[in-house]
């Protein structure tokens, strides 16, 4: 019997069970080599042959265009907010970043020691519940790209805006890549930390515009260089090969399932359940983000006291629902509804809250 509970972390985060069946079962010998894939070099015909299979499976999930790259890279997303200045821009020179949460925050410090980073507009004063509008962000004409979050896992903001803008866009996909179809083209750069949507952590997964790649940037070592990674094939140094080879499992299994568009109607329609929830709940459940920004991934939610908050983990820990509290940064509770959440996990969600409100409402 399966002991596996619905598991709502934020990241790293629930992988399909299917994956986990699957690599529990080829642990100790990989597709007949009498080794784990864990085990053999990064540069054997079958490792290559895995990660070219996942470089094709993202490729066709996300409907990448050939002129884009796909790197596989370590050091996090939080690694790629420092690569992007390095790489994408000269020194010193202007980098405009929408700041819409948290992680609009830590790309902006990453950032910070090698180009001129300029704030077009923040919701920090109003508490990160909105995405300032348009027509008030003040953008550069002279920046090298733009910066901005798609999805602020911790606020549960979706940026859910057309941006429009002449600069190249380099986005944060880490908490809502493959969770919806987008065109890749509209970007210069997406990134995205594989722990969340995509697969385990440790690997990070970079979509960049061949035409981005060919500025020159700043001086920076072939291990921050973007370009390095690339005529390496993402092979400059030993890859995280074990988690390349979960992430390839789950890139597969997305496509099983039905690909992006699929995804998307789930994801939404989860979502949308579960915010009705909140809305209906006269108050006692409340989620401040503005309905037009509300994320299908993060749903950030508070209960009428601290106290509240704390007992309604531990109560719904006892009822096989984990990974509920809220980011240290803002509290209250949080429900990730990432891709590989069973839709049960969700139900069952419902279900409790109905049930804990009844109690102490
Ligand atoms: N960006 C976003 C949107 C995130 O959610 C996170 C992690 N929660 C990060 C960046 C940082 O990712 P990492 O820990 O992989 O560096």
């Amino acid at each position: 019997m399966s002991q596996r509970v619905f598991n709502f972390s934020a990241g790293p985060a629930t992988l399909p069970e299917a994956v986990l069946r699957k690599a529990q079962a080829a642990l100790l010998n990989w597709q007949d080599i009498g080794a784990s894939v864990a085990e053999i070099s990064h540069r054997s015909a079958d490792f290559m042959t895995l990660a070219a299979q996942a470089e094709a499976d993202l490729r066709a999930l996300l409907h990448v265009p050939d002129d884009y790259a796909v790197l596989f890279m370590q050091g996090g997303a939080t690694l790629q907010q420092a690569l992007i200045a390095l790489n994408l821009a000269h020194p010193g020179q202007r980098a405009d970043y929408l700041i819409t949460g948290h992680w609009g925050k830590t790309a902006l410090k990453q950032a910070t020691p090698y180009v001129d980073a300029h704030i077009v507009a923040s919701s920090e004063a109003q508490g990160f519940c909105n995405v300032p509008a348009r027509d008030d962000w003040r953008l550069s004409a002279d920046a090298a790209y733009l910066h901005v979050t798609d999805n602020e896992t911790i606020h549960g903001v979706a940026l859910n805006l057309p941006l429009d803008v002449q600069v190249p866009v380099i986005a944060d996909f880490s908490s809502s890549i493959a969770s919806r179809p987008i065109r890749v083209r509209d970007y210069g750069l997406i990134y995205a930390g594989a722990q969340k949507n995509l697969g385990p952590s440790g690997i990070t997964v970079v979509i960049v515009a061949h035409d981005l790649l060919r500025r020159s940037g700043q001086p920076r070592a072939p291990i921050l260089d973007y370009r390095a990674h690339l005529e390496r094939e993402s092979m400059l140094n030993t890859p995280p090969t074990f988690n390349w080879y979960l992430l390839g499992l789950c890139l597969a299994w997305m496509r099983e399932q039905g690909g992006v568009a699929a995804f998307a109607a789930r994801n939404a329609a989860r979502a949308q359940k579960l915010y009705a929830l909140l809305d209906d709940s006269n108050g006692f459940y409340r989620n401040p983000v503005a309905v037009a920004h509300r994320s299908c991934m993060n749903v950030p939610f508070f209960l009428p006291t601290p106290e509240l908050d704390a007992e309604f983990v531990a109560q719904a820990k006892t009822r096989g629902l984990i990974g509920l509290k809220g980011h240290k940064a803002l509290g209250g509770i949080r429900a990730s509804l990432y891709n590989a959440l069973p839709d049960a996990a969700v139900d069952a969600l419902i279900g409790f809250m109905h049930e804990f409100r009844k109690h102490h409402d």
